[in-house]
This record gives C-alpha cells, structure tokens and sequence, in this order.
C-alpha cells in the first residue's frame, strides 16, 4: 500500500515517536511524506520514504496529485488544529480530495493507530480491489 505521512510542525514530535512504535507495520509498504516531515522520519527510523516538497511549498498538493490518480492508499496527517497555517488552502484541499476519492484519512494520533493495525490485519486491502478494477477499466 502506499501511505502519505504529513506533520505539521507542532505534531512532528509526536508523528517521530509514532513512527519509531509502528515502524514494524510501516516498513512493509511504500512511504511518501511532505520534505520535512520525511526527513525527520527517516532520521529518526531508518525508513525509506520518498519526500516531497516541505507542506507550504506544495508538498500537500503532491500527495493530493497522487490521490487524484488513484495512487494514495492512506493518509496518514497529524494536523496542529491551534495554530494558523500559510498553507491552509492547501490543506483542505488534500483533505478534501481524500473524500472525493474515499481515501482513508487519519488526522491525529489515535486514528492513525487504529488505521496502522487494521492494515496489518488486511482491513485495507479494498484498496487492492479497486485499484486493480480501475486498471482493468482503463485497459479496455
Ligand atoms: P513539512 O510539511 O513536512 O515539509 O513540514 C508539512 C506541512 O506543514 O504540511
């Protein structure tokens, strides 16, 4: 599966410590994450993670690309909800297209550990369904 990781700046301790206690489930997938984010948590765990560009520079929109295309499993994304973000117009706007597209999206950590241990018990592979019938639609 392909997952997004974002932390806005407030959150970024607490996406570091989640991502070291679930690297088990995390390493077995492909990681995507905004500039910062990514490179703190690859520092942090040793994961691969492919980064985009840091949130208000257009990472957001990135991973909103990918899902826009099908191509984003789950959204992993630790908003700060009390503080004011240059890119806010950005942010609603992945978050939207993750109800567009009925893309999994956690905000916070308690959802995000629900989310990484359905996962490893297969709770996502719907996933896998729909994305192999809209190959198959695009092939015909
Ligand atoms: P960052 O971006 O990981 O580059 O800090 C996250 C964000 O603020 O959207």
């Amino acid at each position: 599966m392909n997952i997004a990781l974002i932390a806005h700046d407030q959150k970024k301790d607490d996406i570091i410590r989640f991502s070291i206690a679930y690297k088990h489930i995390l390493q077995k997938h492909k990681l995507y994450a905004t500039g910062t984010t990514g490179k703190l948590i690859s520092e942090a765990t040793g994961l691969n993670i492919h980064r985009f560009q840091s949130g208000p520079l257009g990472g957001d929109q990135q991973i909103g690309a990918m899902i826009a295309k099908n191509e984003m499993d789950i959204v992993i994304f630790f908003r700060d909800p009390l503080t004011a973000q240059p890119h806010e117009p950005d942010v609603s706007a992945l978050m939207r297209l993750c109800d567009v597209y009925q893309i999994p999206l956690a905000t916070n950590i308690a959802a995000s550990e629900i989310f990484l241990r359905g996962l490893d018990r297969g709770d996502f592979e719907w996933r896998e369904i729909i994305k192999e019938k809209q190959q198959k639609e695009g092939n015909t």
